[in-house]
């Protein structure tokens, strides 16, 4: 039970709680002058200067020419390490390697490679900024197209077995958004975090992924081994498609970008896509972030998918309105950015990871065998909250709302506490969260308490 003093203290911070939606409130008031300094340092020339480069390779397909240095992704990816060595001395910089078999669209053995730079952090907990620099052409060739549509067009004919034309991965595809932006976006953040002189908690990842056309192939393997190994990710801020303010339905927006992320609901997925609208409020206000629940946009996907496959928090951006004519296509190139778009969409990343990676690690609010740690209290109809300490955290805030909405609508901060009462808060009527605070008011994403999954029992009925 507590005692007099907490119940003091929970009483004082109660009539703190406000009716604002928590997604308009600054996560700080006083935001974090390191952070904002970190965000202003965002370069609009440099991230245009990288995505240039990049489109110049001609095509960075993970089949194409690896001899060349000045074509194909041999010459990218040489090039990619060699300006994260460039940068600072504190990134550890690696080429991570993959021997690929011939399978689906992987069309001959082929070394896949991505390019990672680490910044390590006081702690092996990591958040990962993350873009694909593989590109594809996957427009037909000329002729193809005739025989494609007369086919399609005769709807009930006995349908020609379909063909796919093959790819022909030395062709232009200079994906200077598709992911040139996503690219240059974790190349620009490995710059600008290297050289804040910052000490972050988290150690911050930096990769550019390869064989994301072939199906995600290169974050797979990261994903996998890093997995295997029992690494600790705490986020990963997944870019692909982010530099253009045009959609191909004429519409214009540079004032927003989408997050997707894999639900349900209370997945960490959706609570990091939360946190960033929320970081984004304080530190980029002019910016707004649309939450997509769903893992991404219909039937398509990205390298994110590689981490929630393996357990990891993660989520992607992507541009408010795409074209989907320019991507995977010749026409992918650099007149079709927006790099003012390009560098909001980078300072809404920088912002967020900063923020992950300066506060404690969210609390754990799961027992060793994974049940959640809360309860109806005493008189049976309270919320009675615990969770673990987290390292570093000097406070807590607990959040809660409706069960039938999609964002907190109340929180409390408490002190250095590992438990709170709500009394007559059901836990069947309310959702519930707990993030810590570090000494320097930063906030961890918010840890949910989720109601476990209920196997239903096999019915056995006698004939
Ligand atoms: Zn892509």
């Amino acid at each position: 039970m507590f005692g007099p003093k907490t119940l003091l203290m929970l009483l004082a911070v109660a009539s703190l709680s406000t009716q604002m939606p928590l997604h308009a409130q600054a996560l700080r008031p006083d935001a974090d002058p390191r952070i904002e300094k970190l965000v202003a340092s965002v370069s609009q020339p440099r991230l245009q200067a990288t995505a240039t480069t990049l489109a110049g390779f001609g095509t960075r397909s993970t089949l194409s020419d690896t001899v060349s240095t000045t074509r194909g992704i041999g010459a990218a990816r040489r090039w990619i390490y060699g300006e994260f060595k460039r940068m600072s001395p504190k990134l550890q910089v690696s080429y991570d390697r993959h021997m690929l078999a011939q399978q689906g669209r992987i069309t001959r053995e082929v070394e896949l490679v991505n390019v990672v730079a680490v910044l390590p952090g006081k702690s092996a907990r990591r958040v990962y900024i993350t873009g694909h620099y593989d590109t594809v052409n996957s427009r037909r060739p000329a002729g193809a197209d005739a025989t494609a549509t007369a086919a399609g067009a005769a709807p009930g004919a006995p349908s020609a077995p379909l063909v796919r034309p093959t790819i022909n991965n030395d062709a232009d595809a200079p994906g200077a958004n598709d992911d040139g932006s996503g690219t240059s976006l974790t190349m620009e953040l490995a710059r600008v975090f290297a050289e804040s002189g910052i000490e972050f908690d988290a150690t911050l990842v930096f990769v550019t992924w390869a064989g994301e056309e072939q199906g995600l192939i290169g974050s797979m393997a990261h994903a996998t081994a890093l997995r295997n190994a029992k690494g600790v990710v705490e986020a990963n801020f997944n870019n692909d498609i982010v530099g253009s303010s045009l959609g191909g339905n004429g519409i214009v927006d540079g004032e927003s970008v989408k997050i997707y992320s894999l639900g349900p609901e209370d997945s960490p997925n959706r609570s990091l896509a939360r946190y960033v609208q929320r970081v984004a409020g304080t530190y980029v206000p002019s910016h707004t972030i649309r939450l997509m629940a769903r893992e991404d946009r219909f039937g398509r996907g990205s390298d994110h998918s590689s981490f929630t496959a393996n357990d990891f928090p993660s989520i992607v951006f992507r541009e408010a309105n795409e074209n989907y004519e320019r991507q995977h296509s010749p026409d992918d190139k650099l007149e079709g950015m927006d790099f003012r778009y390009l560098a909001q969409n980078a300072r809404v990343n920088a912002a967020s990871a900063a923020s992950v990676a300066l506060a404690p690690p969210a609390p754990r609010v799961t027992t060793n065998g994974g049940s959640a740690t809360i309860g109806r209290g005493t008189s049976g109809y309270d919320a009675s909250l615990q969770w673990q300490p987290s390292a570093g955290a000097v406070a807590y805030r607990v959040y809660w709302r409706e069960a039938w909405t999609n964002d907190w609508q109340k929180s409390q901060v408490v002190g250095d506490v590992t438990k709170m009462l709500l009394p007559n808060v059901s836990i069947d009527d309310y959702v519930f969260g707990v993030a810590a605070i570090g000494a320097d008011g930063n906030e961890s994403v918010v840890s949910a308490y989720v109601s476990p999954v209920r196997k239903m029992t096999d019915v056995l009925i006698k004939k």
